[in-house]
């Protein structure tokens, strides 16, 4: 009889720009991975405006780092019975101060991460497509000007309107986004390479994305 190999709970990891949130969707859809996303979390109980979206919000004006024990909180709520279902978690942990929470989780709700999956980025190759990004400010279709350039350079090819970057994707404050991936997450991926070798998997990002996420399937098995 064939077992599957493929693993139930995986923590995927990719600086900004590694293009980890589409290889995310892409795992979820095509394995039925249920997606643990704090980010999105966070955005969601500031809209449900309730205690714990309040201080969510509180944190965030101040331009503080969500405290690990909110994100903890809020990952219960969203956790229900996460032991019966494929979990992909992307975006958590995101400091070594959350490694200890994850850890909590696995033993309280009685599951277990299979797969740390690391996506793979020279900073360089992740600062040059995320300054690439541009979009219509008229239309809102994007573009990028290594990978989709526009017919004409920097104009929409839908209404001639020239392009524009995205707010939050200046070179400032790309490199800043970089520099706090070093700081935080590559102590965590050293934590796990040291801790459980035989679960880390790592993929070359810097490839189209298609065959990142052929790389991707074949490191999880799948
Ligand atoms: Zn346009």
């Amino acid at each position: 009889m064939v077992h599957s190999t493929i693993p139930d709970h995986i923590v995927v990891f990719g600086r900004p720009g590694s293009g980890k949130s589409s290889l995310a969707e892409r795992l979820g859809t095509d394995f039925g991975y249920h997606l643990v996303r704090t980010g999105e979390m966070l955005r969601e109980a500031i809209r449900r405006n309730d205690f714990l979206g309040k201080r969510v919000e509180c944190h965030l004006a101040k331009g503080d780092l969500v405290p690990d024990g909110l994100i903890f909180e809020l990952l219960e709520i969203n956790l229900k019975s996460p032991g019966s279902n494929r979990l992909l978690f992307d975006g958590f942990p995101r400091t070594m101060g959350q490694v200890p929470l994850l850890e909590q989780f696995e033993n309280r709700l009685h599951f277990k991460i299979d797969c740390y999956l690391e996506i793979d980025v020279s900073r360089e190759e992740a600062v040059a497509r995320m300054t690439g990004r541009r979009i219509c400010p008229k239309c809102g279709a994007t573009y990028h000007l290594i990978a989709r350039p526009p017919k004409v350079a920097e104009t929409c090819d839908l209404d001639g309107t020239h392009l524009e970057k995205r707010p939050d994707d200046t070179t400032e404050v790309v490199q800043f986004r970089q520099q706090v991936y070093d700081e935080h997450a590559v102590p965590i991926l050293k934590y796990y390479q040291e801790k459980c070798p035989e679960l880390c998997r790592k993929v070359n990002g810097n490839q189209p994305f298609d065959a990142v996420y052929t790389e991707a399937r074949a490191a999880i098995g799948g």
